[in-house]
């Protein structure tokens, strides 16, 4: 099963659950709990080191040139509600929903407990607002608290405007493994609808520091192996969230020198990463950031993997949805098939 769902149960499963062992939550027989958090909301109507990305040219559409077949849910987007970005709308990025025919979107903003040691050559690399963040000789960063209450006011006044729109609730806690007490006390106080966990930062420079960094330092594939050695420790943990983020996230901020990049390199350890997750039970989300290679989504398929969701990690209205048909043709050869639901994840084939 896949991790987190908690509510209504639908009327067909995706798959065949086989095990009592799978993570998804409120599923008679298979799933306990029942906390209300659910794949679909059954509750609603219908180079730079940011993570927000390089503000280049708009992408005009995310399928120009593919067969109109539903789009999945946009799994992972982030508004003015994230503090890594001043580009994020809530209300502009429906509106974009709605203009590319999406028919659900998960607000999935950041909540960042880990304390970041930047080095203050490395300010200049940041964008704003990261960058005011990082006092000016380098040092410290503790991210802002997310605004809950503001968060989901802005979610009810979005499903209002917008009732053509699925709007799902979502948090992105980053190394939740570390704090799971808090992430868990937030993931309630929230009642979040999709949990993504992510690996942003590693131990470093007597703390912990942003991977974006750290690759830029003298070792970008030891960084990239010790990533995913610690990703494998937030994919088997029992720490509360549903989907496993971005598995490629160093791959984004590697230097010229570390590229092209070989995934078959750290074929190994990526299949450790995706068999712990695979007995999670959680999802693996294909972040189109960077177009995933097919290889990790073959390699999720022969772990047992039986979710994939999609995300566009949009820090900015015109990224909703970004390389989604490509992706969905990619994910679909290696073994998946679409939802019945477009809340739903993809199951196997
Ligand atoms: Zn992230
Ligand atoms: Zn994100």
């Amino acid at each position: 099963m896949i991790a987190g769902l908690r509510g209504k149960p639908p009327q067909k499963r995706w798959f065949t659950a086989q095990t009592g062992d799978l993570r998804l939550r409120g599923w008679p027989g298979v799933w306990s709990g029942g906390s209300g958090r659910v794949w679909g909301g059954w509750g609603t109507a219908g180079g730079a080191w940011d993570r927000g990305g390089v503000p280049t040219a708009p992408i005009a559409d995310p399928s120009p040139d593919l067969a109109p077949a539903q789009l999945p849910a946009d799994g992972h987007v982030h508004s003015q509600f994230s503090y890594d970005t001043n580009t994020g709308d809530m209300v502009a990025t429906c509106a974009r929903a709605v203009e590319l025919g999406l028919p659900v979107v998960a607000f999935t903003e950041h909540s960042d407990l880990t304390p970041f040691t930047f080095y203050a050559h490395e300010r200049e690399h940041l964008y704003e607002p990261l960058r005011s963040l990082v006092p000016e000789g380098g040092g410290v960063v503790q991210a802002p608290p997310l605004d809950v209450q503001g968060y989901l006011a802005s979610i009810e006044r979005c499903r209002d405007q917008f009732p053509q729109l699925r709007i799902l609730t979502g948090v992105e806690l980053g190394e939740p493994h570390r704090f799971p007490t808090e992430c868990a006390d937030l993931v309630k106080a929230g009642g979040f609808e999709r949990v993504l966990g992510s690996l942003h930062s590693l131990e470093a420079r007597g703390g912990f520091a942003e991977v974006s960094a750290l690759v830029h330092e003298d070792d970008p594939l030891g960084v990239v192996r010790a990533y995913l050695a610690e990703l494998a420790e937030l994919a088997g943990s029992t720490a509360d969230f549903d989907v496993l983020a971005h598995v490629d996230f160093p791959v984004r901020y590697l230097p010229e020198r570390a590229k092209p990049f070989s995934f078959e390199a750290v074929e190994a350890e990526y299949r450790v990463v995706l068999e712990a997750l695979a007995g999670s039970g959680r999802a693996l989300e294909v972040n189109t950031r960077l177009p995933l290679p097919s290889m990790i989504v073959r390699w999720w398929h022969e772990s047992g993997g039986r979710a994939v969701t999609f995300g566009s990690d949009a820090h900015a209205p015109w990224r909703l949805a970004n390389g989604f048909r490509e992706a969905m043709a990619m994910v679909e050869a290696a073994g998946f098939r679409p939802a019945r639901q477009a809340h739903e994840p993809w199951g196997r084939g």
